[in-house]
Parts: structure tokens; sequence; C-alpha cells
């Protein structure tokens, strides 16, 4: 059996070591359009910080792809699929036949529509690639507008003030609060002011219209008229699910390529898995979906049945000296959900946990590590913790109780 993957980021790879695992003889193929071998994205985050060094990025020791017998195609662009001859086309010219070909085509950084986003100074982070540029460029910048107060805008902003010689930095956020999708309001608030203890300016309910300056970035102007210095600009904006072969090939596309549970698109022999994917109208763009489709794609694709039947949303914001956690429903909405808080802002403690009819389906969990990795696994498995959940957020609340 022939198995050719599009996309080298994480489901691509899991999907190959995973079908590797149990077909011992397939053909696996990897082709992809950067030309490192798979790193983690969050590693950009630390490498951006300082605190990792290039050569420890990468999640496998070299020479790993060719122990695992996956040939690897890196820097090639896939650019046309042919579903009726099984066949895809590459940049380069190479024409690939597949048994079973598996998208992993991830996402891109998405760019909104701001006036001046080809200035020098102007950056997202996505690749490795999108890092190395960014970490030249702060050597000598002074101050930086990141736009964007979501997790990855958020991270960037406190790698980029944690580095050795730090730039100025404020975060633009177009809601009025951080994490609009993670945290109540009261969570975004404490949250704000540890940022802003970490010397990191914020600004809410701000939309950028315009980068300006003549070649070089000079600062942001915003629909309320006012302005921000900053010689550089960082986006982070959302992503945006790359589609485009798939569609072209006439594959049925949503916002995402559209999968059934076993990541089957609508064309035969054809599967996809990761950022790219939609999969009962919802897009992740999260590590553990990714890698759990990718896993059930590759033993999908290997013959066994394997149904994926969705991944609960789990959020961690990981930046020096801050926790935070969260996890499904944020908020206690509808009938029979309820919700019990607890909060001491000057400990920069917040603990919420949501349930419904006393099942746990959601908690933010701020300020401490101990009882974050228990509350998720209580969340993911819809706990009944009724007859706890006043005790469930007190500092000394002993987690083996409801194992
Ligand atoms: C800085 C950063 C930090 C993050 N931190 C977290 C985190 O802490 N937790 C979390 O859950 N998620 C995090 N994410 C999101 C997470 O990285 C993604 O969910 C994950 O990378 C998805 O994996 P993927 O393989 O589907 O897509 P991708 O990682 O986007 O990989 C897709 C790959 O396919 C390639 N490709 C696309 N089209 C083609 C083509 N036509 N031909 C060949 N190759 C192609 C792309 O170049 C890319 O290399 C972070 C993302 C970033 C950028």
């Amino acid at each position: 059996m022939r198995i050719v993957v599009v996309g080298n980021g994480l489901a691509g790879t899991m999907a190959g070591k995973t079908a590797r695992e149990i077909l011992p003889e397939a053909e696996i193929e990897i082709v992809g359009e950067e030309r490192y071998p798979y790193y983690p994205r969050p590693n950009l985050i630390e490498f951006l910080a300082g605190r990792l060094p290039y050569d420890r990025l990468f999640a496998f020791p070299e020479g790993w792809a060719e122990r695992q017998r996956i040939g690897l195609r890196l820097g090639e662009r896939v650019v046309r699929l042919k579903p009726g001859e099984h066949r895809i086309e590459t940049a380069s010219g190479a024409s690939l036949g597949y048994d079973a070909l598996l998208l992993a085509t991830g996402s891109r950084a998405a760019v909104p529509p701001v006036a001046g986003v080809e200035r020098r100074g102007v950056f997202v982070l996505r690749t490795l690639d999108d890092a190395l540029a960014l970490v030249e460029r702060l050597s000598s910048s002074r101050r930086v507008v990141v736009l964007g107060g979501g997790l990855l805008g958020l991270e960037i902003a406190r790698a980029i003030r944690g580095r050795e010689t730090p730039s100025e930095v404020e975060v633009v956020e177009f809601f009025d609060r951080l994490l609009p999708r993670q945290l109540d309001p009261g969570a975004a608030d404490l949250l704000k002011s540890q940022f802003e203890k970490a010397g990191i300016a914020i600004r809410l309910g701000a939309a950028a219209t315009e980068i300006l300056g003549a070649e070089e970035t000079s600062g942001v102007r915003f629909r309320s008229g006012e302005t921000a210095a900053a010689d550089t600009v960082v986006i982070a904006a959302g992503v945006k699910p790359e589609t485009g072969v798939a569609a072209e090939a006439g594959l049925e596309v949503g916002r995402g390529i559209v999968v059934d549970d076993r990541l089957r698109t609508s064309a035969p022999r054809i599967y996809a898995a990761g950022d790219a994917v939609e999969h009962r109208g919802r897009l992740y763009g999260l590590i553990p979906a990714a890698f759990e489709q990718a896993r059930a794609a590759a033993s999908n694709i290997a013959g066994q049945d394997r149904a994926y039947d969705g991944t609960i949303p789990s959020n961690t914001l990981k930046v020096a000296g801050l926790y935070l956690t969260s996890i499904g429903e944020i908020d206690a909405e509808g009938p029979g959900a309820e919700s019990r808080l607890r909060s001491v802002p000057e400990a920069g403690l917040y603990k919420k946990i949501v349930l419904r009819d006393g099942r746990l389906t959601g908690a933010i969990w701020m300020g401490t590590k101990t009882g974050a990795a228990e509350i998720a696994r209580l969340v993911a498995l819809r706990k009944d913790v009724g007859s706890v959940k006043d005790a469930l957020l007190a500092d000394d609340f002993d987690f083996s109780e409801l194992a």
C-alpha cells in the first residue's frame, strides 16, 4: 500500500508515524512545503523568547524519518490533486501516485484587511521562517505592537518582553476583554492586570485600520483616530485553514476541508486531518484535535475502523509565572447549568467550574497549576461532581476522591 501525506506539520507527521506503527510494510511519503523536519509550533514561542536554541526546536532526532522508513520531500509544495487518477502533482513537477492520500495542510496566519500590512516591520508567527525573521528584527526593535489579544498574541507579547533585551510591547485587542472565547470577564480583568504588571500595555476595544510609515513601519492607526508608535507590528489575528488544493480538486470544502467521523473527505481514498479540517461543522486549530484526528485518519487508512467524535477544546496559556487553563464551557447558560467561582485577585487566583445537571462541562483555572490537569481531565470525562461542587475549588481539595 502506498500512502501519501500532504503537509509536514503535527497532523501529517503523526499520521505518518501511526500508519507506520500499524502497517510495517506500507510505503509512506510525506510532502511538506516547509524546508524543515517537523517541529512543534509552541516551540517557536520559546525560541522567540530566547529560551530554546535553534537545534532543540525539532521534535525528533536527525534521521528519525529514515529509520521509520518514511520518505520526506521537504521544501516541496503540492499544487494539484487529481482524485480521478489517484495522483498529486508538486511545484517541482513531480507526480506521485497513491492508494490513500491524507491532506494535513494546516492553517496559515490570517491577515486582516488593514492598510499598509506590506510595510517592512510587519510580521506574523506561524512558521519557523516567520520566527527567524521576527527574531532578527527584534535585535534592533524598540517598540512592538501585537495585533490580537488571543492566546497566540499574549504568548508572543510575553516572549518578546522576556527577551534578554526586551522591547516595549503593547497588545491590541478588538474585543473589550482578553481571550473572550476562553475567559469570562472576571478572569479576563485579572489576566489584564497581570500582563500590565509584567510591563505589557493592553489596549482593548481597538480596531487597527492602518499600519503607518513610509517603507518602514512607524506605528498603527486605530478606528478611533488614535495612533500607537511601533517599529515592529506582529499580527496575531487568528488562522485561516489551508484548503486551496482540496477546493480546486472539487472536494467538499466549507470553512475547512469537510470530513466525516472517519476523517474521509468527499473524494474516495482521500482523508484529511488537523487544522485544515472541518468536522461536524467545527474547526479546532488546536494540537489535541490535530493529534486525535491524525491518529484516527491513519488508523482508518490502514484498514482499522476508528471513529473520531470531536475534541473538547482545552487551552493553556504558557507564560512564565502565570498559569491559565480554560477548558470547555466558561459560562453557565441555559437550563440545568450552574457555576461555582473562587477568586483571590491579590494572589492572582481565579477558579471557576461550570456544571450541567451536576456534570462538569467547563472550567477556568488561573494562578495555580495545582489541580489544573485534574480538572481538565474531569471536564473531558464530563464527570458528575454534583456532591463536591462546593468543595472542589478549595486549595486543599483532594482530587483522588474523584478518581
Ligand atoms: C506559535 C504557535 C504556538 C501554538 N501553540 C499551541 C498550543 O500551545 N496548544 C495548541 O493546542 N495549539 C497551539 N498552536 C496551534 C497548533 O500549532 C496547530 O493546531 C497545529 O500546528 C496543527 O497542526 P497541522 O499539522 O494540522 O497544521 P500545521 O502545523 O499548519 O502544518 C501544516 C503543514 O502543511 C504544509 N502545507 C500546506 N499546504 C501544503 C501544500 N499544498 N503542499 C505541501 N505542504 C503544504 C504547511 O506548510 C505546514 O507545514 C500554536 C500555533 C502557533 C503558530
